[in-house]
Formats: C-alpha cells, sequence, structure tokens
C-alpha cells in the first residue's frame, strides 16, 4: 500500500469531547472516525488492524469445532418477552424501534433469546448435540457513559459463541476448552502478559463465571489479582468465603483496574426453559437443552491494546495485529525505495509505503504515530552504503540490514 493513495491522514489533535486514549490516538493516526459518543467508523487501517483481530477469534472459535452464522440485528419481542427480558426497566440498554405498521422491534443487544428461539427449529433428539456456534455481529446498547472511546461502543461488533450440550458434564467440557481458546486468543493478540482469567458472579446454574480482564488505567472494572497463580477475582464476588473457597492469600492479591475483554458463562437452561428448547433423550423423554455464552468484543481488544502498548508517541501494534508488518519510508531516495517496496510485496510482506513529499521530521513521527511494528528507511546515504536502516516500533536502536537481504530479513 502507498502511504500516498491513503485518504486518510494523520492529525496533531482529536475531537475536543474525545476523553479516551485509545480513541484520542486512534482518530489521530486515521484509524478510526467518530461519529458521535460510543460510535465510531473504522478506517482502512482501523479496519485492518480489526479484521486481524478478528482472524484470530475466527480461527480459535473454528479449532474449537463451533460453527459460524450471522444472525439478523432486528430482534421480535415475544422471544425477549418469553426470557422475560423486554422490559427497559429489566434491560436497561435497548435500542428500540418501531414497524410503519406500529409494532416494536429491538435492536440486537445480544443473542442469546432469539439463538435459543432459532434452534427449536434443528434441536429434537439426542443425536443433535452437542454442538456451538458463534458469529460476529453487530450490537447496540445504550449504554449510560461512553467514555471509553471503541472500548465501550453504543454500536460495537461481538464476537459471540453459544454452546447447546445435553449434560452439564457435556457443558463443562466445551466450557473448559473455550477458557483454553480465550487464552490462546489473548496471548495471540499480545494481551497475554496482562490479561487475567477472573472469578466474577455466576447466575443460578454455576456460582461463578469467568471474565478475561485486561489490565489497564482506564479500565471501568476493579479486580484483585493473585500475580504468582495468575488469576484474580472481580470485586463483585470479593468476599472472605469466596477467597477461602478460591484458596487465594488475601495479604497477596493486589487491587487492580482493569477491561473485561471477554467472558464465558455456563446459562444452564436460563434460556431453553422459558422458550422451550428440549430434546428427547435415548428413552424418548424430553430434556431440557444445557447452554452456555461466550462473548469478546474485537473493538475493545483492539482498545485494550491501544491502552496498554502505546507509548508517548503513538500507537504501538503487536506484530499479529498491526494493519502492516513494515512501514517503509522514502526519504529522498524514491527510485531505490519503490524498487524494495515492490519487492517485499511480491514476497507477501504486509508493507505500507511512505512515498509521500513530507520532510523527515514528518515521516518518522508519522511512523510512530501509526505504530507500525517495523520502519525501514531508505534515504541518499543508502544508495552509497547498500544498506536500509531496520528499527522497531518498540526499541529505539536501529540496524543496518544491506538491501539486498532486506527481503530475507522479513521473511524470516
Ligand atoms: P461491561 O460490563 O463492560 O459492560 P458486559 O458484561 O456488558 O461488559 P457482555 O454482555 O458479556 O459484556 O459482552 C461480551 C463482550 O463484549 C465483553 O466481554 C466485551 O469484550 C464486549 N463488549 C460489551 N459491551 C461492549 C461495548 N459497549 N463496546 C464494546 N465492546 C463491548
Ligand atoms: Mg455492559
Amino acid at each position: 500500500m502507498r502511504q500516498s493513495r491513503l485518504f486518510t491522514r494523520t492529525k496533531k489533535t482529536a475531537p475536543k469531547d474525545e476523553v479516551s486514549k485509545n480513541a484520542e490516538l486512534l482518530i489521530r493516526a486515521g484509524f478510526v472516525h467518530k461519529e458521535m459518543a460510543g460510535v465510531y467508523d473504522y478506517l482502512p487501517l482501523g479496519l485492518r488492524t480489526l479484521n486481524k483481530i478478528i482472524g484470530i477469534i475466527r480461527e480459535e472459535m473454528n479449532g474449537l469445532g463451533a460453527e459460524e452464522l450471522l444472525m439478523s440485528s432486528l430482534q421480535r419481542p415475544d422471544v425477549w418477552k418469553a426470557t422475560d427480558r423486554w422490559d427497559s426497566e429489566k434491560v436497561d440498554v435497548w435500542f428500540k424501534t418501531t414497524l410503519q405498521s406500529g409494532s416494536e422491534l429491538g435492536l440486537a443487544l445480544t443473542h442469546e433469546d432469539p439463538l435459543t428461539d432459532l434452534m427449536r427449529s434443528f434441536v429434537s433428539s439426542y443425536r443433535d448435540l452437542p454442538f456451538s456456534v458463534y458469529q460476529f455481529q453487530t450490537k447496540f446498547r445504550n449504554e449510560m457513559r461512553a467514555k471509553s472511546g471503541i472500548m465501550r461502543g453504543r454500536e460495537f461488533i461481538m464476537k459471540d459463541l453459544y454452546s447447546f450440550a445435553r449434560t452439564e458434564a457435556e457443558l463443562d467440557a466445551f466450557y473448559e476448552e473455550a477458557a483454553l481458546a480465550y487464552e490462546r486468543i489473548f496471548a495471540r493478540v499480545g494481551l497475554g502478559e496482562e490479561t487475567y482469567k477472573t472469578f466474577a458472579s455466576g447466575g443460578i446454574f454455576s456460582k461463578y463465571s469467568h471474565e478475561f480482564q485486561t489490565l489497564c488505567e482506564a479500565g471501568e472494572d476493579i479486580i484483585y489479582v493473585d500475580e504468582e497463580k495468575r488469576i484474580a477475582i472481580n470485586e463483585e464476588v470479593f468476599t472472605d468465603e469466596v477467597l477461602q473457597e478460591l484458596g487465594l492469600d488475601k495479604e497477596k492479591l493486589v487491587q487492580k483496574k482493569a477491561v473485561e475483554v471477554g467472558n464465558i458463562f455456563k446459562l444452564g437452561t436460563r434460556f431453553s426453559e422459558p422458550l422451550s428448547l428440549t430434546y428427547k433423550d435415548e428413552q424418548g423423554k424430553d430434556q431440557m437443552v444445557i447452554m452456555g455464552s461466550y462473548g469478546i468484543g474485537p473493538g475493545r481488544v483492539m482498545g485494550a491494546i491501544v491502552e496498554t502498548h502505546a507509548d508517548d508517541n503513538g500507537l504501538v501494534w503487536p506484530e499479529a495485529v498491526a494493519p502492516f508488518r513494515v512501514h517503509l519510508l522514502s526519504l529522498g531516495a524514491d527510485e531505490k525505495a519503490t524498487e524494495i517496496y515492490e519487492a517485499l510485496e511480491k514476497a507477501g510482506i504486509e508493507v505500507l509505503y511512505d512515498d509521500r513529499e513530507a520532510s523527515a521530521g514528518e515521516k518518522f513521527a508519522d511512523a510512530d504515530l501509526l505504530g507500525i511494528p517495523y520502519r525501514v528507511v531508505i534515504g541518499k546515504r543508502s544508495q552509497e552504503s547498500g544498506h536500509a536502516e531496520v528499527k522497531k516500533r518498540t526499541e529505539s536502536a536501529a540496524q543496518e540490514v544491506a538491501l539486498e537481504s532486506l527481503v530475507s530479513y522479513f521473511q524470516s
């Protein structure tokens, strides 16, 4: 990609009403555009990163054997009435809309209710179970405070996975596999170090649910972390009784701010019962389907990466989610740089080529702001020395790499 062709431009400042660090940097770097509080557009660079995060999550979901589908955003009230969740007093983040006929519809805030209803068309026998499905789908939530940038949108994409099982043991087995997949996801996107599997409140069916909490100053949650054991508990279940049960020592727990990047929840029959999702067992007797739900917000993950990795000069992307791997800067050596650009592209290395007519200072500042993992500078000197200057975004020292070995440098 030639940077001269990008329609987005970097900015010195973000909108005055923007208070979150992630949105401020992402707007300045041209990754997102702010429509209004809690509503953001993903621009080409931002979409590349979002899609990389989605790609990693999708691989791990497929690894669990889950099937991908895509459900509608417009939802029927009757399924929500059946589960007693239509009332805005009970669910306070609803966006609702009205048909021309006057009847009401809901805008998807999650999908347990309609999905459970949908599965009545497909589940009848014990032979149909167990299975799981997931989607990347736009949710609408009328969030009270939307001050955390893309970490708390009023419109956002969620990956939601749902499991359907015959027995509690089947649910438990899937739940443990899902927890491991979540750990792999957060490690792969570059949040492994700062993300803790966290005990949180459960429901009627299980005492606890688990959240995946990323330590971060901008987080809205308070958790207590045992750094040695690498587990944490949410303040909502922080009691002496729970500590004892989990074998945690109060003295060793550190209070931290964190953002919930994912959660996993044993639903049991919370939805299958009111919506009559049953199957016939081997004796031909009706049994309730046992469900679980598992969410991740790819946008929130992206925001959390910004919050935890960015430095004073701008964004810093882990390689797996960076919009490009290499940022190639031509400093008055366009002919040589273009040659290298074409060679890197041909070798399948994702490269953003700064071919703009701009000063070195401007190009360096933009490279830092965009946060692409490797910066390669080809200047007038390179032509004489036959070397390019390669610098990692996370390091201050640069390295000289021979022009003819640049491709193999990035291939290895
Ligand atoms: P929170 O307590 O932060 O509001 P939640 O409990 O409402 O989160 P879930 O309903 O479980 O979240 O949603 C599943 C996942 O979707 C969350 O773990 C988070 O990653 C993401 N998510 C939830 N709300 C938002 C939002 N407003 N904007 C972006 N991502 C979100
Ligand atoms: Mg919420």
